[in-house]
């Protein structure tokens, strides 16, 4: 790996669980298994009421702080939003933006999705975009459409000139927490389009710089195949996320 321009990350996405109590263990668990990992970059991102704690037991742990949304706002009239600028204050690296869960159920759309891309590379942090199709949207042989169009659309006019800046996540809806995951040729199959897109937008050098992870029922029986796709920088985890051992053996099987 040590002529790869794309360090592996993995990030896991704790969701809404874990209160400051149940995080502290699952951490103190975590982080020395991750000791020997250091070549793959991890990110955790814990609820909002979270944050503080989490970022305090990471200090001096290369593992970094990830938030699960933001708003695109700095501040205001925005009840029950939190703002880039509260995240970046927060030592947040990574903000995940157009997870299909606030696309389903908070009517995320991929304007707003652009918006926040655009608020949280303000604050010098790095957007994980999400991209996806639905099931039925698979059925019907449009997968490489909707991922295109939720790509384009949530970049928008994002400038990226090293392709560190920004992180895009190809999790497919149908696999999300189902324990169905995606196989190796379907993910290959967008992640190579992803790919060609960020290079058509952005040109080869930074589009070869961008890490593509897949998220979607990783665990660590399947972590390893998808891992070694040529085009799959890492993982976005869900629900074994929440497992020390198996987190930390998807991490490994990204090393
Ligand atoms: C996710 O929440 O982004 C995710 C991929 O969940 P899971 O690993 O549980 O499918």
């Amino acid at each position: 790996m040590s002529d790869n321009p794309r360090r592996p990350l993995v990030i896991g996405n704790w969701k809404m669980n874990l209160t400051e109590l149940w995080a502290r263990p699952l951490l103190d668990e975590l982080l020395p298994r991750l000791e020997d990992a250091s070549a793959v970059e991890t990110a955790v991102a814990p609820v909002f009421t979270s944050l503080r704690a989490v970022a305090d037991r990471l200090d001096g742990h290369p593992t970094a702080l990830a938030a699960q949304n933001v708003h695109w706002e700095e501040k205001g009239a925005y009840t029950g939003e939190i703002s880039p600028g509260m995240l970046a204050e927060m030592g947040v690296r990574f903000v995940i933006v157009g997870h299909s869960e606030r696309r389903t159920h908070f009517g995320e759309t991929d304007e707003r999705v652009e918006r926040k891309l655009t608020a949280v590379r303000r604050h010098d942090m790095i957007p994980v975009l999400c991209v996806g199709e639905t099931e039925h949207q698979r059925d019907e042989g449009r997968t490489l459409a909707v991922v295109e169009r939720q790509l384009r659309k949530g970049l928008g006019m994002l400038t990226v000139t090293d392709g560190g800046e920004i992180v895009v996540a190809y999790e497919p809806v149908w696999a999300i927490g189902t324990g169905r995951v995606a196989t190796s040729e379907q993910v290959d199959e967008v992640h190579r389009m992803i790919r060609e897109q960020l290079g058509s937008v952005y040109g080869a050098g930074p589009a070869g710089r961008v890490r593509i992870l897949y998220g979607g029922s990783v665990t660590p029986d399947n972590a390893a195949e998808l891992m070694a796709l040529e085009e799959v920088d890492g993982a976005l985890v869900g629900g074994a996320s929440l497992d020390a051992g198996k987190f930390s053996d998807i991490v490994h099987a990204a090393l």
